[in-house]
């Protein structure tokens, strides 16, 4: 069985004057993104969206010392980017669509995904979103941990660092084994 795991598509991490933008890069991978996101929707497949959720007052928060306020819990700019928001609005109401809000990078840090997953017999994770070099990678790290075997699709991926980006798709390839899929 599989899922896709959606990571931090939202207006802060996409849109041009998003708080800790991808900008262009992010964008250009909307409608790949949506496309899949839509397919395994669709399909029945399970599929989460797992998005950050800041509290800038929170003084024990280490991302708070290392960027800029985003993803503010109540804010327009922890919503979902563009066509993703429409698809998560139209089929939030499903039982193979679910949402989790995340305080740290992994989608598996502090949240229930693993049991979500497990619970439906899942072993292979399609991930989306962004940034491939932050938060994908950081759950794909704990997913390959947890004995998942990944997928990656190249093109529904982005960072706002290049570098980064070419890098944590050969780590992910390369060490964690996963597929990367053009
Ligand atoms: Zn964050």
């Amino acid at each position: 069985m599989k899922a896709l795991i959606s990571i931090d598509y939202t207006y802060d991490f996409v849109a041009t004057d998003g708080k800790l933008t991808t900008g262009e890069a992010g964008q250009q991978i909307e409608s790949f993104l949506v496309d899949k996101t839509k397919e395994f929707i669709e399909a029945e497949e399970y599929v989460v969206f797992a998005i950050d959720m800041h509290d800038p007052q929170d003084d024990y928060h280490p991302e708070n010392k290392l960027f800029p306020p985003h993803n503010v819990e109540g804010t327009s700019g922890r919503e979902l980017y563009g066509q993703l928001a429409d698809v998560y609005q139209q089929n939030q109401t499903r039982r193979n669509v679910y949402w989790i809000d995340k305080r740290h990078y992994s989608a598996f840090s502090g949240t229930d995904l693993d049991i979500r997953l497990r619970e439906r017999g899942i072993t292979d994770l399609y991930l989306t979103g962004v940034c491939t070099d932050i938060c994908v990678l950081h759950t794909a790290v704990d997913a390959y941990n947890l004995g998942y075997k990944l997928h990656i699709y190249k093109d529904a991926v982005a960072s706002f660092d290049p570098v980064g980006h070419e890098w944590a798709l050969r780590h992910f390839e390369q060490t964690l084994g996963a597929e990367i899929i053009g």
